[in-house]
């Protein structure tokens, strides 16, 4: 494998901001990564693995150290009955995946079409959207230890999923680069249409077929988020609130109306979005950074944003929420310094 030099890596992040990195070099096997391992230890290298590019926000300076791009391919089906497995490569495109999944008719991720990225990195921060999550068909994870370049095999209990959040956002989990993830699908099935969005949009349709609900996620989508073909963006910036019960009955009392969605562990989580509106953040621009004015969740470089900029608007944002709401707010965003 090729180990580059000063490599720029804005454009390889959906946020398209960053500086250069100072060694650089693309992993398609195993055995590249452990090349990639062993040239690091060699040169004394602090290593950074890049996916997708489309959840970071990477310094303006040169990223020192060796930054690794992902790009362990290979898509295998196993049929066991009822059900169908199919073990994918991290750097496969997730929602390529999607795609090929609901035109063989397999249910389980329709309603997860639309979201960038490669698949290696849906487990790490248990990806959902409109009422399902990846926890929920994932069978198993391998991650390669980046200590002792060992690969090793997690069972779905053993990646400890929880909203947003898995064993590899834990110190331990940072260890580990994902480089396999095996899905388990359903052959036959019926769409999960509950989530408020696709019931309006499905009113009067019961049972739409797999491609209309991907085809819906994908519309209702494309009103919502900016078209990574002309914004640089990395989603939804922050996470949700989850509050404690005396934390929300706070909060409650300042804002009777707000829009609250129990969890089962009794805490509640309140969609940031609603705050954002309400205080006058929705499509709020300074400079070339600002929110999207169709969901102010998501943060939009407009063309010449530095991650100074998106930084500063952020922690902006965050001070205005805590000031007037209370409300502690964190990016979902992953900061590398
Ligand atoms: P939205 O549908 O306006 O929802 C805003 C917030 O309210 C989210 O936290 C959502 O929870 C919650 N919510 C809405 N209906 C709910 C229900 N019936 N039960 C429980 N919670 C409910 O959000 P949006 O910005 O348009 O995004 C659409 C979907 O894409 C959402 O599911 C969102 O989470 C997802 N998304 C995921 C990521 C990610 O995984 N990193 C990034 C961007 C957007 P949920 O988050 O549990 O849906």
């Amino acid at each position: 494998m090729e180990f580059l030099r000063n490599v720029p890596l804005a454009p390889r992040t959906t946020l398209r901001v960053g500086g250069q990195a100072s060694y650089f070099a693309v992993a398609e096997t195993l055995d590249d990564i452990r090349e990639a391992l062993a040239f690091a230890k060699e040169h004394t290298l602090a290593i950074f693995v890049l996916g997708g590019g489309s959840n970071v926000l990477l310094p303006d300076t040169d990223l020192q150290g060796l930054t690794l791009k992902i790009a362990l391919g290979g898509i295998e089906w196993r049929d066991e009955g009822e059900k169908v497995t199919v073990a994918v490569g991290a750097g496969e495109s997730w929602d390529g995946l999607v795609q090929v999944v609901c035109e063989k008719g397999y249910y389980g991720i329709e309603n997860l079409s639309g979201i960038p990225g490669s698949v290696g990195a849906t487990p790490i921060q248990n990806v959902g959207a409109y009422g399902s999550e990846v926890k929920d068909v994932i069978e198993w994870v391998e991650a390669l230890d980046k200590r002792s370049g060992e690969a090793r095999r997690f069972s779905n209990a053993e990646c400890r999923f929880a909203y947003r959040d898995s064993f590899f956002k834990s110190a331990e989990g940072m260890h580990f680069i994902v480089t396999r993830v095996s899905f388990v699908l359903a052959r036959a099935g019926s769409p999960n249409i509950s989530y408020r969005d696709l019931a309006e949009f499905f009113r009067g349709n019961a049972a739409p077929t797999l491609a209309e609900v991907r085809a819906a996620v994908l519309e209702i989508r494309s009103h919502k988020f900016p078209d990574l073909s002309v914004y640089g963006t990395a989603g939804s910036f922050f996470k949700n609130p989850i509050l404690d019960v005396t934390d929300f009955a706070a909060l409650e009392q300042k804002y009777p109306e707000v829009p609250r969605y129990p969890l089962a562990d009794g805490r509640v989580k309140v969609p940031l979005a609603w705050f954002l509106q309400r205080l006058g953040w929705k499509g709020k621009r300074e400079g070339d950074v600002g929110t999207f004015p169709n969901q102010p969740l998501v943060l939009v470089n407009y063309g010449g944003a530095t991650a100074a900029d998106v930084k500063g608007f952020a922690a902006r944002v965050a001070d205005d929420i805590y000031t007037k709401a209370g409300l502690t707010i964190e990016p979902e965003v992953r900061y590398i310094a």
